[in-house]
């Protein structure tokens, strides 16, 4: 086996790179404050940017898998990967490629010069390397199954042998901020997740029907938001007592219960955006997928909502959302029991409602008001691990 290799960093490569202008420097500005809000505190003064790439110093084989594993959840980074510095000389690139592989195996070079400065050009490295083979322990092979980079920068290069993919996507905040419904089942948490990856800011917005905020921390909702401050650590949360809701429709008709249910939460939704200023409201609806979801219902629902509501699982069958769920740790949480925000236990809740009957029933129980009734009731602030940092409401 071959000595573990010290590295000397990571370099981050991020994706979408036909983005031009403003849009590039945003884009890799705010990538470079998530990551260093991800950070352990040690290392924020080890994050530089370097041409078109980012780099994090490390001094242990311990910083390189903490580093690694926050760097994994992280949205816009296309891969990223453990390096050591070399010279651009032969003899320095040889030296630093013989550490990273076991005797015998074989390994494809993969030359690329950032700067075109040096006299190397990527054929003359690869043919360096054949010339010298009697120096490696490895065996330089054009179909190697193991890949080494080599990455000429100016008076040094990066070497390195294993890449990692990233997630993709866009830097949480290059899209602007959203107000995110996320209530206690599977779907919401993964259009959370969708909502992220395309770079939006999230203010988690939930509502919930236990008799204090303590009961609710008790509860999975602390785990569905830790299991989403990995993609994003800094998270603004709205926990909305339903109770003034419950009231004002207890005289209605049940099977209007549940698109009552939604109006009442995408106007609290847009008070909060306006509030936040947020342009967007992001659910985990998927067309179809039950009563309240329908077209019609989904339209009458969303009348004289004035924000955008994305719904990154329109398209999503239960099925797929339930794998995706799975394979980001985060269904064994979402099916754990949680007491619904509206009893959403009417036998026949109503699958067509046209936007005039849905509005005059919403006036009709008085719910105009209490939007706003109920985020005065609201806490607001920071989630921190245990509870919410209450910074005003
Ligand atoms: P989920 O699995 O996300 O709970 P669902 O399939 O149960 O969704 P609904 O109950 O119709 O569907 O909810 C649709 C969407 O409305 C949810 O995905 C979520 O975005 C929002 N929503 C529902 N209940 C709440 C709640 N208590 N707090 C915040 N948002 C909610
Ligand atoms: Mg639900």
């Amino acid at each position: 086996m071959p000595e573990t290799p010290e590295y000397d960093g990571i370099v981050i490569h991020f994706g979408e790179l036909w983005l031009k202008g403003r849009n590039r420097h945003d884009f890799i500005s705010t990538l470079m404050r998530n990551i260093t809000l991800a950070m352990p505190e040690k290392y924020n003064s080890k994050l530089v940017k370097l041409r078109d790439r980012l780099i994090i110093g490390v001094h242990s084989n311990e910083d390189v898998g903490i580093c690694m594993d926050m760097l994994s959840n992280i949205f816009g980074i296309s891969w990223f990967a453990p390096f050591r510095k070399s010279g651009t000389d032969m003899d320095s690139i040889i030296s630093v490629a013989n550490s990273f592989f076991n005797a015998g195996e074989n390994v494809k070079i993969e030359p690329h010069r950032s700067d075109k400065t040096g006299q190397m050009t990527s054929k003359d490295i690869v043919s360096n390397f054949i010339k010298r083979q009697a120096e490696l322990k490895f065996v330089p092979e054009k179909l190697g199954e193991k890949k080494l980079y080599i990455d000429v920068l100016g008076d040094f290069c990066i070497v390195h042998s294993k890449k990692r993919k990233g997630l993709g996507g866009l830097p949480v905040g290059t899209s602007g901020r959203a107000v995110v419904l996320l209530s206690g089942g599977i779907d919401s948490p993964i259009a959370a997740y969708y909502a992220l990856k395309r770079g939006l800011e999230p203010i988690y917005v939930h509502f919930y029907a236990y008799g204090s905020i303590d009961e609710l921390y008790g509860t999975k909702m602390p785990k569905i938001l830790d299991s989403l401050l990995k993609y994003h650590p800094r998270a603004k949360v709205y926990a909305v007592p339903v109770h003034l809701f419950q009231i004002s429709v207890m005289k209605e008709q049940q099977k209007y219960e549940v698109v009552l249910f939604k109006k009442f939460i995408y106007e609290t939704a847009q008070i909060i955006s306006e509030m936040e200023n947020a342009k967007v409201i992001v659910t985990g609806e998927s067309l179809g997928q039950v009563s309240s979801q329908t077209a019609e219902n989904l339209a009458a629902t969303s009348q004289g909502i004035r924000c955008l509501i994305f719904r990154p699982l329109l398209g999503f069958d239960k099925q797929e959302i339930i794998t995706k769920s799975k394979e980001l740790g985060m269904y064994d949480i979402s099916i754990m029991p949680y007491k619904d925000a509206c009893s959403l236990r009417s036998r026949n809740p109503v699958t067509r409602i046209s936007p005039a009957a849905l509005e005059s029933i919403y006036s009709r129980a008085g719910l105009e008001r209490i939007p706003m009734q109920s985020i005065e009731k609201a806490y607001i602030g920071f989630w921190n691990g245990k509870s919410i940092e209450r910074s005003l409401g």
